[in-house]
């Protein structure tokens, strides 16, 4: 700011200086062709007032070689003054002379008209004259005030000496008069330097103030007096400046007029001149400012544009760094998401392993039971002797044996996730294998099974084992369910689905129906006493797992006449859906 306002004052101060030097060298131009038409035209005044004034000498001497003249001044005889009074009277009209007179050398008036001196006081001309040379010389009449030159031409005697002086008078003005219009002043000083004869009457008699050697030509009582001019520098030339009829500054120019000895003086108007050296000064200035101006409005623009970048480049840096914040936020957050993940997945792990181990208990459970009961069943047959159906029983045990190698097998490829591929099973000889399981168990509990084949082969996609599993699972339900129910029975029907390719298997019960069927297939959830070995409220959540695997679906719901009914939703093997060839059920 500070820098600025310094740059425009100088620029301001340089402006100023610019202005002055063209002002300066505007004006030295000007007064320089102002003195020159100035001095032309004193040349032109000077030489109308030498050749005037050398007009008047000629006269003068023509008058002192008129024959009549010469005659009187010789004091020849038959010549009387009158006459030669009437002569020079008639060439001072003629010339426009105030008069001539004809006087002796010692300065007797010879001949002249109205003259109240004898004597005539012996000026400088006169003297010059009466040694035989003509003579000029200028005065203030003393009678009349008036400014007068007089011109003095000698008449000689035929052997030489001066016998009289023929003395030609004129005033000043009708020298004057042919310069009284110009419009340049013109003045002219005599060696005493006063001004004697001027075109404006108000300089007549002006004088510089230093002694003056009147030597009769001022007589006492002669107005001089000061120039009312002051004399001022302007552009390193000397101007006038004041007077009433001069102009208000004018520049004076002199010339020396030896011929005449005096000193032509004029003043040239200076005004117009310094006028237009303040108008072209001004005109340069007003363009050197409007130039600044436009300098300063673009560097005013640039310095606006250079702060908004600065701006712009202050608040993408901001947006930067917030950016920045951002991200570290957003990377810390994505490492804790990652964190979390990574103990979901282990929780999830050790949810599935506990799963896996309840299941693997829970599923050999049931076998194991089974094969107890048949060999307590083959000891009681063994000791009646019955040995053919104690080998059926034996039979029967194996295959328990060899069905929880298989169910083991199932239970670790659950675990892995690695269900066996789904093979086409006949759903009712799966329901049969079930039966046969769970017969013991259905048996003790006093639960009588409905159980009809289907009408139509029920092949469907699956794994043989699981879904007897699933079956099994079911059977015991209904038997835990209907432990307090007075009519206890398991309804089991094979039936065709909504669409053709699908097969629903369902188990209906008369027991109480399910407290809360939303909550049945969620792990752990179980209204059976704990203790008992049987409530661990996983049985439904894998038979659940089992029949999606095969792209089916487990629901429970209570029936309206009361009970629950469980329906397995399984796809139809190909062949069924296409009509091909009927399977044998096992
Ligand atoms: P658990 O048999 O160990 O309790 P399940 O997952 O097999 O575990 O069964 C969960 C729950 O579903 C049972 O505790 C019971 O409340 C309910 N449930 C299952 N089957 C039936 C049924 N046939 N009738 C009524 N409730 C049943």
């Amino acid at each position: 700011m500070a820098g600025r306002l310094i740059l425009v004052f100088c620029f301001l101060g340089a402006v100023v200086a610019g202005a002055a030097q063209v002002w300066m060298m505007a004006a030295r131009e000007g007064l320089a062709r102002l003195e020159e038409r100035a001095e032309a035209d004193l040349r032109l005044a000077s030489d109308r007032l030498v050749s005037a004034l050398l007009q008047f000498r000629e006269i003068a001497v023509l008058a002192a070689a008129h024959p009549d003249v010469a005659a009187l001044a010789r004091a020849e005889a038959g010549v009387a003054p009158e006459a030669v009074a009437a002569v020079l009277r008639r060439i001072a009209d003629q010339a426009g002379a105030r008069d001539i007179l004809l006087l002796s050398p010692e300065g007797r008036v010879l001949a002249g008209e109205a003259v109240p001196l004898d004597r005539w006081p012996l000026t400088p001309d006169l003297r010059r004259a009466a040694r035989g040379a003509s003579g000029r010389h200028h005065l203030v009449d003393p009678a009349t005030g008036e400014r007068m030159f007089t011109f003095a031409a000698p008449v000689f005697r035929e052997n030489g000496p001066v016998a009289g002086i023929v003395l030609l008078r004129i005033e000043a003005e009708q020298v004057e008069a042919p310069g009284r219009g110009d419009p340049v002043p013109v003045w002219f000083t005599d060696t005493a330097g006063v001004a004697f004869v001027a075109n404006r009457s108000e300089m007549v008699f002006e004088t510089e103030a230093r002694p003056v050697s009147l030597e009769g030509v001022y007589p006492p009582g002669t107005p001089l007096h000061a120039p009312a001019r002051r004399t001022r520098m302007v552009a390193g030339t000397p101007l006038q400046e004041g007077g009433a009829y001069l102009p208000a500054l004018a520049l004076p120019v002199s010339q020396p007029l030896p011929v005449i000895s005096m000193t032509g003086h004029a003043l040239a108007d200076a005004t117009g001149v310094m006028r237009s050296a303040r108008a072209q000064a001004l005109s340069v200035a007003l363009a050197a400012l409007a130039v600044g101006a436009v300098f300063l409005a673009l560097w005013e623009r640039r310095r606006a544009l250079a702060a908004r970048l600065a701006a712009e480049a202050r608040a993408n840096a901001a947006l930067e760094q917030r950016v920045a914040a951002r991200t570290a936020e957003l990377s810390a957050a994505n490492a804790r998401l990652r964190q979390t993940q990574a103990e979901l997945v282990q929780a999830g792990k050790l949810s599935a392993l506990g799963q896996m181990s309840a299941g693997i208990s829970h599923e050999l459970n049931q076998p194991l039971m089974a094969i107890g009961s048949y060999a307590e069943n083959a000891e009681l047959l063994l000791e009646r002797g019955r040995g053919a159906e104690v080998g059926e029983n034996l039979a029967r045990i194996s295959d328990m044996a060899r069905r929880m190698g298989r169910i083991i097998k199932n239970l670790r490829a659950f675990a892995r996730q690695e269900a066996e591929p789904a093979t086409r099973v006949g759903l009712a000889a799966v329901v049969e294998a079930a039966l046969d399981i769970s017969q013991m168990r259905l048996a003790r509990a006093g639960v009588s099974v409905d159980w009809q084949r289907p009408d139509f082969p029920a092949i469907v996609m699956g794994g043989e084992v699981r879904l007897s599993q699933v079956v099994v699972n079911l059977l015991a339900n209904a038997a835990d369910a209907m432990a307090d129910s007075a009519t206890r029975q398991i309804t089991i029907r094979i039936a065709r689905g909504d669409r053709p390719d699908r097969i629903v298997l369902s188990l209906r019960d008369t027991g109480p129906g399910i407290a809360e069927p939303e909550k049945i297939f969620d792990p752990f959830y179980s209204t059976k006493e704990v203790g008992t070995g049987e409530g661990m409220g996983l049985g439904l959540s894998i038979s659940y797992g089992l029949v999606q695997s095969f792209g089916g679906t487990l629901r429970g719901e209570n029936v309206s006449e009361g009970g629950a009914l469980f329906t397995v939703d399984l796809q139809a093997a190909p062949e069924i859906a296409r009509g091909g060839p009927k399977e044998e059920a096992q």
